[in-house]
């Protein structure tokens, strides 16, 4: 018998809505901030200099479907691997329809890697006891995704015991809104999110006051926005284990780039990739719909094949 171990390869994606590559230009937080932004701070016609030998792709979101990316479609298309615009025929706001959410029900990611004995995997966002009691009639790609694959949500308590975090993961809008949580910084919350991608195959984590302060063309709070999260990032690639994780960055279309447009833009949306398998990715990866299949395929020689 020939015993083969290899060590097991694990993925971190981490999704953040409304970021793309902009101009460097007034209107442009990821510019004002300087080095303050890195690793985030990619720009049109500027190769970026990314720590721990990142990659960048710069990749289509607009899916051949005419008009803005938008996050319905976006995200489904980035947990499935189908071009969901495409399926449409156009590009969907907020949260998914029924057509989506049938594809998400059929092509998770989660019901894909479960498929191919690739587990366990963990979305590692919490949700407040409000979701559980007073549901919201719609719910994001990544909710049905989760639901679909029959898997457990995480709650504030996960977030206390450090199993989890809140979509802004310094707490402070749960505070704000009276939780008994700690506010954590974002390197705190960065170690949280290492241990969590260390103890599981695939982690999926998921951030959108990126979105939403480019919707309000507010420039302190987009500032504010991301400086956060690149120290975040920044945490994370310092703490993630990079020798057998792959980190995955990447967004559903742009926004926040460009604050002179209340909409989502036009822009590439930046995949940022480190680790182990960042050049499998980096080969695959060229528009929203290669995501999901890359990360499946970077298990295939773990999933068993008899011939
Ligand atoms: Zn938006």
């Amino acid at each position: 018998m020939l015993l083969i171990t290899a060590k097991l390869m694990a993925v971190l994606l981490v999704f953040i809505d409304g970021l793309g590559i902009g101009a460097r230009n007034a209107d442009n937080p990821l510019h004002l901030l300087g080095r303050r932004a890195e690793p985030l701070a990619v720009f049109q016609d500027e190769e970026p200099q990314l720590p721990y030998d990142g990659l960048l792709v710069r990749t289509d979101a607009a899916l051949g479907v005419e008009g803005r990316p938008q996050s319905a479609s976006g995200q489904t298309t980035i947990l499935t691997g189908v071009n969901a615009s495409a399926a449409l025929g156009f590009h969907k706001q907020g949260f998914p329809n029924e057509a989506l959410r049938e594809i998400i029900r059929e092509h998770s990611i989660f019901l894909q890697l479960r498929r191919a004995g690739i587990a366990p995997n963990v979305f590692a966002n919490a949700y407040t006891p409000r979701f559980f009691e007073m549901r919201p009639r719609w719910v994001s790609a990544t909710t049905v995704a989760v639901e679909a694959a029959g898997m457990e949500f995480r709650t504030l308590e996960d977030v206390i015991a450090g199993r989890a975090l809140f979509h802004d993961f310094t707490n402070k809008l749960l505070i704000e809104r009276g939780a008994d949580v700690a506010e954590r910084t974002p390197e705190e919350a960065a170690h949280i999110l290492a241990r969590i991608s260390g103890e599981h195959r695939f982690t999926l984590y998921e951030y959108f006051l990126t979105d939403a302060a480019g919707h309000k063309q507010d420039f302190s709070s987009a500032l504010v926005v991301i400086e956060s999260l690149a120290r975040f990032i920044r945490a994370l690639l310092d703490s993630v284990n990079l020798d057998n994780t792959t980190v995955i960055l990447t967004s559903d279309h742009g926004n926040i780039e460009d604050l002179s447009v209340r909409n989502h833009t036009l822009n590439l949306v930046p995949t940022l990739l480190w680790g182990a398998g960042r050049k499998h990715f980096a080969a695959r990866i060229r528009t929203l719909a290669d995501i999901t299949p890359a990360i499946v395929s970077s298990f295939a020689s773990e999933i068993p094949t008899y011939k």
